[in-house]
């Protein structure tokens, strides 16, 4: 029989590496519901014209990276490769600007048809957050100072660096780009193949080009940062000071220019060393020209995205999700396989006594020691067993003490006791 694997660059997060995931979201959820952010849920399918206008046609993302295809009715679908873009969409359709700024995040699947390899998937996951109505340097700030809070909470912060730049406005932006582009073709004989391709489309992001032998002459490209204007320059200069007084250290890295054709002025990215090319694990900014390009109407925007098999390389890489583990609290047991369902309920009712403790059941019908050793290798902290003669034993691992009780005395025993599992 033909085997069926997963697709390629797809992957299921197994069970043992679920604690960790939900370690790190409850994490997340909980500093960014402290800032006063609250989730969106966003659709997985989107209609393809939403990200050849938000992203941009000269992207890599739109050019050749969507899950594109028609559905039933022919309608041009496709699976997202972002999240900013269906959050726009959605704060336009449901008019929640009127009046209003909206502090916004979620969580979910993205899809990109890219080369697989560490750290870079076809089904990655995306934590994003969004806010809209908000002009300042202030809330460009805020979103620095929430990324860098999750990251001290996943005890990361130690290991990633943040890198921040301006892109100007649009109009400082064309002005640099005419000498951008004048310096690029006097250099044409150095640039790659790539690279002549987007001084065609999007000449910019030829300054993010990873080629060691194109990067002395970037390095000498005129900077963008020449080109601001005073707006721009002072929102830039409050960035910077609200970040110093936070102490968040940071570099200026005028070659920043995010992937994203929709960004004005904040763009940051949180880089680690630790994994290599695919070292980018947050990426963000202001997005001030977006919801124009939909509504007409002018919407100031910024946000970010973290990239969470990255974090959790990373984290996995610092050896930080050793003593993250599920295990139950309480395995039970029993000596006659025909006490099963005694078992059940015994455990059933312990459940409903002692809710904060996991109980878990053996229903192997195993003898005893074979039912003892699947516990001890669950990680559990309490064995429950249920003997011939109707007695309860109580083994303590962590303190290796062993009592024997009645089934109605057993829940009042747990009173005095820990709950904290062997790790
Ligand atoms: P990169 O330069 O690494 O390709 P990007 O600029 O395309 O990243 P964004 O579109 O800004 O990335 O997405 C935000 C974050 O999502 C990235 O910083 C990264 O952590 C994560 N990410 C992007 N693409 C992938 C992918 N294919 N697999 C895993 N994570 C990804
Ligand atoms: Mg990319």
């Amino acid at each position: 029989m033909e085997k069926i694997q997963s697709i390629r660059g797809m992957r299921s997060v197994l069970p043992e590496e679920t604690p960790v995931w939900q370690w790190l979201e409850n994490r997340i959820r909980n500093i960014t519901s402290r800032y006063g952010y609250q989730e969106v849920r966003l659709p997985i399918l989107e209609p393809v014209a939403l990200f050849e206008r938000a992203v941009g046609e000269s992207t890599d993302i739109v050019s050749k990276e969507m899950y594109n295809f028609l559905d039933k009715s022919g309608e041009h679908i496709t699976l997202r490769p972002e999240g900013t873009s269906g959050c726009v969409r959605t704060v336009i359709e449901n008019n929640m600007c009127y009046n209003t700024t909206q502090r916004l995040w979620y969580q979910g699947p993205m899809f990109r048809y890219e080369r697989p390899q560490k750290g870079r998937l076809r089904q990655f996951t995306q934590f994003g957050v969004e806010t809209f109505g908000m002009p300042g340097a202030d809330v460009d700030a805020e979103l620095i100072f929430m990324v860098k809070d999750i990251f001290k909470a996943l005890g990361v912060d130690k290991h990633v660096r943040l890198e921040i730049n301006s892109l100007g406005t649009p109009e400082e932006r064309s002005e640099h780009r005419q000498q951008l582009v004048n310096y690029f073709m006097q250099h044409k004989a150095l640039l790659d193949e790539d690279s002549l391709r987007r001084l065609e489309t999007n000449p910019l992001r030829i300054l993010d080009s990873k080629n060691p032998d194109m990067q002395e002459m970037i390095e000498a490209a005129p900077r963008l940062l020449d080109f601001l204007g005073e707006e721009s320059q002072q929102h830039f200069d409050d960035l910077r000071r609200l970040l110093d007084s936070e102490n968040i250290a940071y570099v200026v890295n005028p070659r920043l220019v995010r992937g994203l054709d929709y960004y004005t002025r904040t763009v940051f990215e949180w880089i680690t060393e630790e994994l290599g090319s695919q070292g980018t694990v947050c990426g963000g900014g202001r997005y001030d020209g977006l919801v124009e390009l939909f509504s007409g109407k002018q919407l100031p925007a910024s946000g970010f995205a973290i990239g969470i098999e990255r974090l959790l390389l990373l984290i996995q890489t610092l050896g930080l999700d050793k003593d993250i583990v599920n295990q139950p609290d309480i395995v039970v047991t029993y000596e006659d396989p025909a006490q099963n369902v005694e078992a059940l309920l015994l455990a059933n009712t312990l459940r409903h006594q002692l809710p904060q403790y996991k109980i878990l059941n053996d229903f192997t019908s195993a003898k005893l020691k074979r039912q003892h050793s699947n516990a001890l290798k669950s990680g559990c902290r309490y064995i429950v067993t249920l003997n011939r003669d109707g007695q309860v034993g109580l083994w303590d691992l962590a303190a290796n003490t062993n009592e024997t009780l009645t089934a109605d005395t057993l829940a009042n025993a747990f009173l005095n006791k820990t709950i904290t599992a062997m790790a």
